[in-house]
C-alpha cells in the first residue's frame, strides 16, 4: 500500500505539518545504526500520548503498519522499515516527569534518552541503574523494547528488572496503562513484561516508571591480563565479595580484540600489555554506601590476582587519559570498521564454559574456512559475548554455517544464542530454530491476540 497526499494531510491534522517528516526533512534526522530506519520515507513525530492514539487509531483503520523508532541505535533491525509503512518517532516524548528521591523512582517519557534522564537524576544521587556505551542517544523506550542490558547489569539487572510500571498505546489505539511505581503489584497476570523485549510489535510504549538506584563513584580502573576466562571471572567474582568497595564495570576482551583494537586506534603504550594474556579485563571499582573510596583496594586487587594461576600482569589506571583510552579499547568499533561485513553475535553463555565455548567456536571456523577470523568481548559477570567473526571476503555465502557454529551448544548448556539486543529482522530465523516449538507459538498467539491486523512492527521478532 502506498500513502498518497490526502494521507499525509490526515496525519499533519493529528501531530501538525513540521512533524511529519519526508523527503529532505529525513537528511536532517540522524538516521542511525541500520540504514533501513527510514525505509518508510514518512517519519511522524508525536508530541502527546493522545497523538500516539490517534496515528496507532488512523493506522489501524487503514491498516496501514506502524514501525516505532526510538534512538535508532538498535542492533537487530527492529526499526528496519519500508515504504507505505509508517515510522512514529517518539523524540518528541522526552520529558522527565516525575522523580521521587524518597521513593527510588522516576517517570519518564518513553523518547527521553538515557543521558538526559541520568542528567535530570544526578543531582539526586540516583541511576536508573543501566548504563551503554549508546547512552546518549538511545531512549527509555527503545531501551524497554529491546530488554537491554550493559555494563550494569550483573547489579542492576537487565531493563526487565529497572521498569516499575508502564504505558503503551495498543495496535487498536486503546491505551495500556499500568504505570505502577512499586515494586510489588500481584494484580493478575503482570502483562507490562509483554512490553519488556517485544521490540515495539506490541505496541508503542509512551511512559515508563523506573526503579532507580543511589550513584556509585568509580575510584579505582584497572586492566588486568589473565591466561584463561575462568580466572578473570575467579578475579570478579572474590572482588565482588569483598565488603570494603563494590565492583562496578568488569568488562573483558579477549586477545584478538585487544591487541588488534591497541594496533587500529595506535594505542602503543596498550598494545605493548597486550603482548601478555588471553583475556584482558578492565575492572572498575567504586565505594559502597557514602564511603570516598579505599585506599588498599589496590593491595587488595592485586593479593586477589596472585592468588590466580593464571595472573599474568596488571596495572591500576592512574590518570584520566588512561581511563578513556581503555575504554576506548574497549568501545571503540575500530574491529568493525576494518571488517565492514563482519557477522556479529550476541550470545549468554553458560558462566562455567566460557572458555571451553570459544575454543570449540575457533576450531569449528578453522574447520570451516582457516580465513576466519573470531573476536570477542564482553560483559564479563553477565556471561554475555559479544562475538564478532570476521574475514577479508564476502561471508554472506558462509553465513548459515558460521551461525550453526557459534549457536551449537549454546542452549544444551543453559546459555541463549540472544542475550540483549533483540531478535528484530536479524535472528527471527535463529528464534525460530532455537526456542522450543511451544514458547513460539505461544508468541504467534499473544501478537495475534493483541495485533490481529499485524500492523504494530510486522515482520520483526515473530510472525
Ligand atoms: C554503541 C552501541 C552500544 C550498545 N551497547 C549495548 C549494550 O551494552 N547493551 C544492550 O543491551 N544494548 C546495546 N546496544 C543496543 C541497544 O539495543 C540500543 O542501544 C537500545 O536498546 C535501543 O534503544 P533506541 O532508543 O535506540 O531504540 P531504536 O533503535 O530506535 O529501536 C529499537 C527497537 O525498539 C523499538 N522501539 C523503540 N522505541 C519504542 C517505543 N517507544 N515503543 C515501542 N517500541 C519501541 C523499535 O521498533 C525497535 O524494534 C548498543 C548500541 C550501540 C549503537
Amino acid at each position: 500500500m502506498t500513502l498518497d497526499e490526502a494521507d499525509m494531510d490526515a496525519l499533519s491534522h493529528i501531530v501538525g505539518i513540521e512533524h511529519v517528516v519526508r523527503g529532505a526533512g529525513l537528511a536532517r534526522l540522524e538516521r542511525g545504526i541500520d540504514p533501513e530506519n527510514f525505509g518508510s520515507s514518512l517519519v511522524v513525530r508525536p508530541g502527546t500520548v493522545a497523538e500516539v492514539q490517534a496515528i496507532v487509531r488512523w493506522c489501524a483503520e487503514r491498516a496501514v503498519s506502524i514501525v516505532p523508532l526510538g534512538g535508532r541505535t538498535g542492533l537487530s533491525g527492529g526499526g528496519a522499515s519500508h515504504e507505505g509503512q509508517v515510522s512514529v518517532l517518539m523524540d518528541r516524548l522526552d520529558r522527565v516527569l516525575r522523580v521521587s528521591p524518597f521513593g527510588d523512582y522516576a517517570v519518564v517519557e518513553s523518547g527521553a534518552t538515557l543521558g538526559a534522564v541520568e542528567a535530570a537524576l544526578a543531582p539526586h544521587g540516583l541511576s536508573a541503574g543501566i548504563n551503554l556505551s549508546a547512552r546518549d542517544s538511545c531512549t527509555i523506550g527503545g531501551l524497554v523494547a529491546n530488554n537491554a542490558g550493559g555494563m550494569e547489569s550483573f547489579r542492576n539487572g537487565t531493563m526487565r528488572q529497572r521498569v516499575l510500571g508502564l504505558e503503551a498505546v495498543l495496535p487498536d489505539g486503546s491505551l495500556f496503562e499500568d504505570l505502577t511505581v512499586v515494586l510489588k503489584t500481584n494484580a493478575g497476570y503482570d502483562l507490562k513484561h509483554l512490553f519488556i523485549g517485544s521490540e515495539g510489535t506490541l505496541g508503542l510504549i509512551t511512559k515508563v516508571a523506573l526503579k532507580l538506584t543511589p550513584v556509585r563513584q568509580s575510584f579505582a580502573t584497572f586492566l588486568l591480563s589473565f591466561g584463561d576466562t575462568r580466572s578473570a571471572q575467579a578475579l570478579v567474582s572474590a572482588a565482588r565479595r569483598a565488603t570494603h568497595f563494590e565492583v562496578l564495570r568488569c568488562e573483558a576482551m579477549w586477545r584478538r580484540h585487544f591487541v588488534e583494537t591497541c594496533e587500529l586506534l595506535e594505542l602503543d603504550a596498550l598494545g605493548r600489555f597486550g603482548e601478555a594474556g588471553e583475556v584482558f579485563l578492565i575492572l572498575e571499582l567504586g565505594a559502597p554506601g557514602t564511603n570516598s573510596g579505599d585506599a588498599d583496594a589496590s593491595g587488595a586487587i592485586f593479593a586477589l590476582c596472585e592468588g590466580l594461576q593464571s595472573f599474568v600482569d596488571g596495572l591500576e589506571l592512574k590518570s584520566e587519559r588512561e581511563v578513556r583510552e581503555v575504554w576506548r579499547v574497549r568501545e571503540d568499533w575500530a574491529i568493525d570498521r576494518r571488517y565492514p561485513n563482519g557477522l556479529w553475535f550476541d550470545v549468554s553463555i553458560c558462566p562455567d564454559e566460557i572458555d571451553a565455548y570459544l575454543a570449540r567456536v575457533a576450531e569449528d571456523l578453522a574447520r570451516l574456512d582457516p580465513a576466519l577470523r573470531l573476536y570477542a568481548i564482553g560483559h564479563l559477570a553477565d556471561a554475555n559475548l559479544h562475538v564478532t567473526v570476521n574475514a577479508d571476503v564476502d561471508l554472506a555465502a558462509l553465513k548459515p554455517r558460521i551461525e550453526a557454529c557459534v549457536y551449537r551448544g549454546i542452549r544444551e548448556t543453559g546459555g541463549c544464542f540472544s542475550a540483549e539486543h533483540g531478535i528484530g529482522t536479524a535472528k527471527k530465523h535463529a528464534l525460530a530454530e532455537q526456542v522450543s516449538p511451544a514458547k513460539l507459538d505461544m508468541m504467534r498467539k499473544i501478537k495475534r491476540a493483541l495485533d490481529p491486523q499485524n500492523i504494530m512492527n510486522p515482520g520483526k521478532v515473530v510472525d
